[in-house]
């Protein structure tokens, strides 16, 4: 018996990165909605540092409705189904 095993297991490494660290959900599983870019001053007001949150929860920290505006012009953006129906809605808001 080897005291050290299982001391081991207590201390796991952390969870990966592309968890949502609030509700755990994977967020390259899910699909592209979970890819996402935002503007560096709202990844601050969320709190998550160099973590993940899926678009859910990051909504639910910021107390808001995600907007066009939160998500910057990286490509990344462009494949997100979510952003483009927040983009073609403001485009629609502006006739
Ligand atoms: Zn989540």
């Amino acid at each position: 018996m080897k005291p050290s095993d299982s001391k081991q297991a207590e201390h796991s490494p952390p969870p990966h990165r592309k968890l949502c660290r609030d509700c755990g959900v994977d967020t390259i599983d899910r699909g592209a909605w979970n890819y996402y870019m935002v503007h560096n001053d709202l990844w601050d007001v969320a709190g998550v540092n160099r973590d993940m949150l899926c678009l859910g929860c990051f909504a639910h920290r910021l107390g808001r409705p995600l907007e066009a505006s939160d998500f910057t012009l990286a490509p990344i953006n462009n494949t997100n189904p979510l952003i483009s129906a927040l983009r073609r809605a403001r485009e629609a808001d502006r006739d």
